[in-house]
């Protein structure tokens, strides 16, 4: 599989700033959320490459980039899977737990995130599992493929800060759980995201003479987006008057 790696933030953007008091004669600590995301990403790609993927990243060193322009480089390089890696951040320093999103609708993107929440879970038995959710996040909206996003605890969290996020061998650890979980997905993932909240920006009625051939190439995209998000099983059945939704290509 070509996977594209996702370290969130970076640049001019931290992320979630996580900090420690010194304790039991340890010292202070502050990690940022970038730090942190790149630092795993770069372990998951390790772990990702020996087991004979190809990947490539989003950002390889502390640097700003867009969300939109993340996506995108998924979706130019035509990615099969996009792995989003966070820290999570909450007022309430006890908060905690993993988490694992996909985009809403995408069956493709929660059978991926389930498999990985699995593995981490059973790499992390003493962690909070806040299960697998959905979310209309933009790096899961704007790409083309597969993809979920990871929330890795919470840096808001002194403990798990400490203990966990700011490890390096816990860092290998979690690298190593999600390739584990990427392990287990069919080697050939859905190529469409199947969306089932596609967010049509128009209705389309069939007219005598349509084919979805000719609709997909008129409107810019694949006959199986538009039977997707049409639930039309069969391409060569559509009827006049039918009302299709179209999608933003
Ligand atoms: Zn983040």
């Amino acid at each position: 599989m070509k996977i594209c790696i996702d370290p969130g933030h970076g640049g001019t953007d931290p992320g979630a700033i996580g900090t420690a008091p010194a304790a039991a004669g340890e010292p202070a600590l502050t990690l940022k959320e970038c730090d942190f995301t790149l630092d795993v990403a770069l372990l998951l790609e390790e772990e990702l490459a020996r087991r004979g993927h190809s990947v490539l990243l989003t950002r390889r060193r502390d640097r700003s980039r867009q969300l939109a322009a993340r996506a995108a480089h998924a979706n130019r390089h035509a990615a099969d899977l996009f792995i989003s890696i966070h820290a999570n951040a909450a007022a309430n320093p006890a908060a905690e737990g993993i988490e694992v999103f996909h985009f809403p609708g995408s069956a493709a993107g929660k059978s991926v995130a389930d498999r990985i929440m699995r593995h981490l879970a059973a790499a992390f038995p003493d962690h909070v599992n806040r299960g697998v959710k959905s979310a209309d996040f933009a790096v899961l909206r704007l790409t083309a493929m597969p993809a979920v996003l990871v929330e890795c605890e919470f840096l808001t969290n002194p403990d798990w800060l400490r203990r966990f996020l700011s490890c390096p061998g816990k860092r290998r650890e979690i690298a190593g759980a999600i390739a584990a979980g990427v392990a287990t997905c069919p080697e050939a993932l859905p190529a469409v995201k199947a969306a089932a909240e596609p967010a049509p920006a128009r209705t389309y009625i069939v007219q005598a003479g349509d084919t979805l051939s000719a609709l997909a190439r008129r409107f810019g995209l694949t006959v199986d987006t538009i039977a997707t998000d049409n639930a039309i099983s069969n391409p060569d059945l559509i009827r006049i008057g039918q009302v299709l939704r179209i999608r933003s290509s």
